[in-house]
């Protein structure tokens, strides 16, 4: 059996001329925590507003656990919450009696409202108004109102929009913890390089409607290797035998003693058996990777927000 909680499968949107989506795959794994990348206006809201049954796809499928979505909602959709922009609450209620209400649609008992009010640090304002609640309150309380219940699959949209830096990490601890405690699979969102690096295993890049890359944030590095650092006996020979050499490799010397050069895995065997002949023989290497940064900017030509 599939171990996929959610299949999305050509996913096309137009909004009249906009080509919002252009066809695009992607498969969430149970127990993964996903992170949906791309900048403004490249199609991150549309498929999950599609994933949370608000807006209809113009072609494509979507399916949870391998239900159809749009065949079966109800069934699809069990074990699935989405937050999408800034949740909708009953202003002149509490925050608790909100997700009093919420916790009885949810099946989930008042000890959870308890629990993750005290987890998203509401408890000394679970007693007021939500329509006197900050931004980044009103986001604290949707996600806990997404966690109610224990749902299986957590789908949301810029979760850290509004919070400050210690929300923020607040957030991300407890994004990891009902993961790895209690299994709850997240699909997320955001423009924010480094919250995806630091939370996500699994990554997909939008970029104009379209999926530029899929895959583990490591293997999707490591084949954004741009050159290799080198330590010899004497790193000034070394650099004068592979400039001689290697032109293309542009050897040059780093400031804390090794060889910096370009290029990828096949320069390797020339490199070594140049060094080598020459009496410099290679101590210890260390390949030099774009930055996540580097390499988004690069698949997005530059235009991350
Ligand atoms: P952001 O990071 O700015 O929220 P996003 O990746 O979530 O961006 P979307 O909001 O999904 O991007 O927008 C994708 C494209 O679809 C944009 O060109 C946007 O202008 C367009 N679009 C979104 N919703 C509508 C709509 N209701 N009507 C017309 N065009 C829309």
């Amino acid at each position: 059996m599939s171990d996929a909680v959610l299949e999305v499968r050509g996913l096309t949107k137009r909004y009249g001329a906009v080509h919002a989506l252009k066809g695009i795959d992607l498969t969430v794994r149970q127990g993964s925590i996903y992170g949906f990348i791309g900048p403004n206006g490249a199609g991150k809201t549309t498929t999950i507003r599609i994933v949370a049954g608000l807006v209809r796809a113009t072609e494509g499928d979507v399916l949870l656990h391998g239900v159809d979505l749009r065949k079966d909602r109800l069934a699809a959709a069990k074990g699935l919450r989405t937050l999408v922009e800034v949740p909708a609450f009953y202003g002149n209620l509490s925050g608790q009696a909100n997700l009093e209400i919420f916790a009885r649609l949810a099946g989930a008992d008042r000890a959870d409202v308890a629990r993750l009010l005290e987890r998203v640090r509401l408890t000394h304002a679970k007693d007021r108004a939500v329509r006197g609640y900050s931004l980044g309150m009103r986001q604290r309380l949707g996600i806990a109102q997404a966690l109610l219940g224990r749902p299986d699959l957590v789908v949301l949209d810029e979760p850290m929009n509004g919070l400050d830096p210690a929300g923020m990490h607040e957030m991300r601890e407890l994004i990891r913890e009902e993961n790895r405690e209690h299994g709850v699979t997240f699909f997320l969102s955001s423009h924010l390089l480094d919250d995806i690096q630091r939370l996500c295993d699994r990554i997909g890049v939008l970029h104009k409607g379209a999926l530029v890359a899929e895959g583990r944030i490591e293997d999707l590095l490591s084949s954004a290797v741009t050159g290799f650092r080198l330590r010899c006996a004497d790193p000034a020979a070394a650099r004068a035998v592979l400039v001689a050499s290697l032109p293309e490799a542009k050897a040059r010397l780093d400031g804390d003693g090794t060889v910096h050069v370009a290029g990828d895995a096949s320069i390797l065997p020339r490199l070594h058996r140049a060094l080598l002949d020459a009496g410099q023989p290679v101590v210890e290497m260390y390949p030099v990777r774009a930055s996540l940064e580097a390499y988004f900017l690069d698949l997005t030509e530059g235009v991350m927000g």
